[in-house]
């Protein structure tokens, strides 16, 4: 029941997410039979990691509810199961149960290939990226979908594959950050349907746990102009548990005002949308 439970919260939380890309990326739809969502209008009135204006995310969006009724909730269940070995993963030529995923195992290695099967059948554009950092080496993969007006400008979402390994419980690393990975596999499917001014990357690290190398290994290797591409960061990590069960999301983030901008973007949105969360914008990191 456990396992369920915190499934359906971090489906919801999908929806949050999509609300991230779809509204709080500025959306302003156009007509739904063009299904673009654009984020062209409101640039103007956003300048993203120079202000804590908030962002504005525009009316009411037909496009929104349409992708927030898609979420599929047994199949993200299914998705969860086979990254922590509830089912195995099979392929063309063999079937494997994943029993952890510390960086550089097996466990990981089949995980890494099952996200990237899904989303390159989703016609992402999808990349294995190499690293190597204090001993350890590992890979990031990477699904992009170009922005047809604004290409250049990019919105990252963020999952770590990895996880710290099995403590002897079952399901290992389902919260942390199963449930944020497989969000963005279920965001990946749902938002294959449309097209985005700008830049979609969804970015499946790898090496969190020993301090996030595989990020810092892919930022360490972006010249100043790629940098700058960058527009907007949303990472999901461990968004499928509530201790206490009291619906209360915790946004965090950190000491820099852009970012609690973004924050507090999100928490309008949630209200805006009447997601069924309280959402809680916190400094600090979790
Ligand atoms: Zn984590």
């Amino acid at each position: 029941m456990m396992y369920r439970r915190r499934l359906v919260r971090f489906v919801v939380l999908c929806g949050l997410l999509l609300l991230t890309v779809v509204g709080a990326n500025l959306a302003c739809a156009n007509s739904p039979e063009a299904q673009v969502i654009d984020t062209e209008a409101a640039s103007s009135t956003v300048t993203p990691y120079s202000t804590n204006a908030p962002l504005v995310y525009g009316k009411p969006s037909d496009i929104v509810w349409e992708a927030l009724a898609s979420i599929n909730r047994d199949r993200a269940l299914t998705d969860l199961r086979r990254v922590t070995g509830g089912e195995p993963i099979c392929g063309s030529s063999d079937c494997y149960t994943v029993t952890n995923r510390p960086t550089g195992s097996e466990g990981l290695g089949r995980v890494k290939a099952y996200v990237e099967t899904q989303l390159a059948d989703l016609g992402y554009s999808v990349v294995r990226n190499n690293w190597s950092a204090e001993g350890y080496s590992d890979q990031n993969v990477i699904a992009t979908k170009l922005g047809s007006v604004l290409p250049d400008e990019q919105i990252y979402l963020v999952a770590h594959l990895d996880g710290a390994g099995n403590t002897g419980g079952i399901y290992p690393a389902a919260d942390d950050d199963a449930s944020g990975a497989v969000d963005l596999i279920e965001t990946a499917r749902i938002l294959s349907g449309y097209t985005f001014s700008r830049t979609l990357v969804l970015f499946f690290s790898t090496g969190e746990e020993q301090g996030s190398l595989g990020v810092n290994s892919y930022l360490s290797k972006l010249s100043a102009a790629e940098i700058s591409k960058i527009k907007y960061v949303v990472d999901l990590d461990m968004i499928g548990y509530d201790a206490n069960a009291d619906g209360v999301m915790q946004l965090f983030h950190g000491d820099h005002a852009p970012s609690k901008a973004l924050a507090t973007s999100f928490k309008d949105i949630i209200l805006h949308y009447g997601v069924n969360l309280v959402p809680d914008v916190t400094v600090g990191c979790a």
